[in-house]
């Protein structure tokens, strides 16, 4: 860690990194940069006042917006640079996040371009039919029963523009059957198809040989069979691959394109004439590392389209035929970055060694305590160094002294305290000269910052993947954080921890709690966290919020929907509530321990906690 990127906020926490200018520091506060550029410990402490406290999950949809209006632009900059002649679509893929908060001002804010929705299940179709504008596209890929292919041919009677991609020859057979029944309009027929190409990394079984999912070679051709024998041909309309999320390497995509490419012109030439596009799935991928030497992608979004566009016109040129329209279905690039998680330090661990807590004796202190205060007192810039090694060496043999029986737990106490003083001292003063050394202690001597959220619930890929997640103060930019920090959830689960890694550190402030607030933001949390996060320890969804701006740059705080109460989480696990109501009254009914005029004071209390929810409240003055 160098001097310059300690004092320099945006560098320390990797902004300029996985920021994408959504964000900025300013007087010391992470601001949105947008609107006015209200901070988002401005937006925080409203909705505390309002009475919200605990976890915040706070959605920005400009963001989105801006996302899928980024990826338009850079697509349509690409075909003007290469000279492209086919068209560009997307849809949004709503099991990255289905939520209402995210999927309505996200549709609502794209309805002038030619955007739409995919959908992998019924339910998610509804939604697909229910929120894209009629003409603009809704594909659906996934396993199919007959049942969501009749949704499908009702979308298609409604006047949508609705491809059903088929997984397996068995799925275009039932098309065919409920074209028999239904007649016209049939949907669009597309064809996944199952690259040579593998898939990338932990998803590689989204694509290559192995995958679940696309038709063979063989299949291929056998469908083009069966469609000219029901005379369907003319609604086969696209060819469908995506080989996994977050890709890091664009080298497998440009593989699967020029496979796609050449499998589209060679079934184009096998007679399907409205074969017009190639849907080039998701796993477009989202930067969130917050240090450029750790970057999850090897490429820019300049990059991706351009190689995109580019490959797609020369295998056209060379294959003599049209070329297609390019379809994408990113997901994670247009959601991640639109949500941010903001929880709030409840303690630091070491707290509680503060010079006020030494029991130093009048007389008789054992001499390495002594000289442990001597070193306290005296410690500077230039001894930092040498004190510290003192200090820790002194710890070592007072421990042994006690373990051996030769001084008190009173002095043990006061050796833990003051080697604990040292070493925060100690790291002031040496910041300023990175060594290994100083490398080492934060390493060794990180401090447990407990945080109001649960991992599981807020984070799961962090607890499923080992995805990393941007995470920083929200406030104090202006100063240095001094502390290599450990973050603990509030699951009694030993996982629930964000590790403090060398790597990739996290240092933060050395705050007291007891007095200030102090905040953390776990950014891009807007993908695929919410529908997978986890009710462990029965920790619901946190408080969700939308900040929307008006036009002259001010913002209102909406749809606001609160973390579920006790009773409604134990409802929804299918527990009879009123019989867990039931069982508590009567046993303090029955209780002996509770006198007769209590007992409907303890009941209402109890009932007023059953109405809130389950995140911490009164840990501190702030809770
Ligand atoms: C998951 C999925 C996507 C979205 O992938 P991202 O990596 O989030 O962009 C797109 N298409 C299909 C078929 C998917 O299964």
């Amino acid at each position: 860690m160098g001097l310059k990127s300690f004092s320099d906020p945006t560098r320390l926490y990797g902004l300029n990194v996985w920021g994408e200018n959504n964000f900025i520091i300013e007087d010391g506060l992470v601001k949105v940069n947008h609107g006015q550029r209200p901070s988002l410990v401005h937006i925080t402490k409203k909705m505390r006042e309002n009475g919200y406290k605990g976890p915040l999950l706070l959605r920005f949809p400009h963001i989105a917006v801006k996302n899928v209006k980024r990826l338009f632009s850079h697509f349509e900059r690409a075909k003007k640079e290469f000279g492209y002649g086919g068209k560009f679509k997307a849809v949004f893929p709503l099991k990255v996040n289905q939520f209402p908060g995210f999927i309505i001002p996200l549709m609502e804010g794209t309805k002038d371009l030619d955007y739409g929705l995919e959908a992998g299940s019924k339910a998610e179709l509804i939604l697909a039919m229910a929120y894209t504008n009629i003409g603009s596209p809704i594909t659906v890929n996934g396993f199919k029963d007959r049942e969501m292919i009749s949704i499908g041919f009702i979308a298609a009677k409604m006047g949508h523009n609705i491809t059903l991609t088929i997984e397996g020859i068995n799925e275009l057979e039932l098309i065919i059957k409920e074209a028999k029944r239904l007649g016209s309009p049939i949907p669009k027929i597309g064809l996944r198809i199952r690259l040579h190409t593998g898939g990338i990394g932990i998803w590689a079984k989204s694509g290559g040989y192995s995958s679940k999912f696309g038709l063979t070679s063989t299949e291929l051709l056998e469908a083009m069979d069966l469609l000219k024998e029901y005379d369907l041909t003319d609604r086969l309309s696209m060819i469908h691959f995506h080989i996994g999320s977050q890709m890091n390497d664009i080298s497998p995509l440009k593989k699967a394109i020029r496979e796609a490419g050449n499998i589209y012109a060679e079934l184009r030439k096998t007679g399907a004439k409205n074969l017009r596009a190639i849907n080039i799935g998701g796993g477009l991928a989202v930067e969130y590392s917050q240090k450029e030497e750790l970057s999850n992608r090897n490429y820019t979004i300049e990059e991706f389209t351009n190689d995109v566009v580019y490959l797609l016109k020369e295998i056209s040129a060379s294959k003599g035929v049209r070329e297609p329209t390019i379809f994408t279905e990113s997901g994670r690039f247009v959601a991640a970055d639109h949500a941010v998680l903001v929880a709030p330090v409840l303690e630091l661990f070491s707290q509680e060694y503060s010079e006020k807590s030494l029991r130093l004796k009048d007389k008789g202190n054992p001499p390495l305590v002594q000289e442990l205060y001597d070193l306290y007192s005296s410690i500077n810039s230039k001894n930092a160094r040498e004190y510290l090694h003192d200090a820790l060496d002194h710890m070592e043999s007072l421990l042994t002294l006690f373990d051996l029986g030769y001084i008190d737990l009173t002095d043990r106490a006061n050796t833990e305290t003051l080697v604990h003083l040292i070493i925060k001292k100690s790291i002031v003063l040496l910041r300023d000269k990175p060594s290994q050394e100083i490398k080492d202690v934060l390493e060794r001597v990180q401090e447990r910052y407990l945080v109001n959220f649960s991992l599981f619930q807020s984070l799961p890929d962090y607890w499923g993947l080992n995805q990393s997640f941007p995470v920083m103060p929200l406030d104090r930019l202006n100063s240095r954080p001094t502390r290599s920090a450990s973050l603990w959830d509030i699951t009694c689960d030993s996982d629930g921890e964000v590790a403090f890694n060398i790597e990739n550190p996290l240092y933060l402030h050395d705050v007291d709690v007891e007095r200030e607030e102090y905040f953390l933001g776990f950014f891009k949390v807007g993908a695929y966290q919410e529908v997978l996060g986890m009710r462990h320890n029965l920790f619901t969804h946190p408080t969700e919020a939308t900040i929307n701006f008006e036009d002259d740059g001010t913002y209102r705080i909406e749809n606001i929907i609160e973390a579920q109460n006790i009773l409604d989480v134990l409802d929804d696990f299918d527990y009879d509530t009123k019989e867990i109501e039931r069982r508590i009254r009567q046993q303090i009914d029955e209780s002996d321990s509770i006198e007769d005029e209590e007992r409907k004071e303890i009941l209402g209390e109890l009932y007023l906690y059953l109405s809130e929810n389950g995140y911490l409240r009164t840990i501190n003055f702030n809770e």
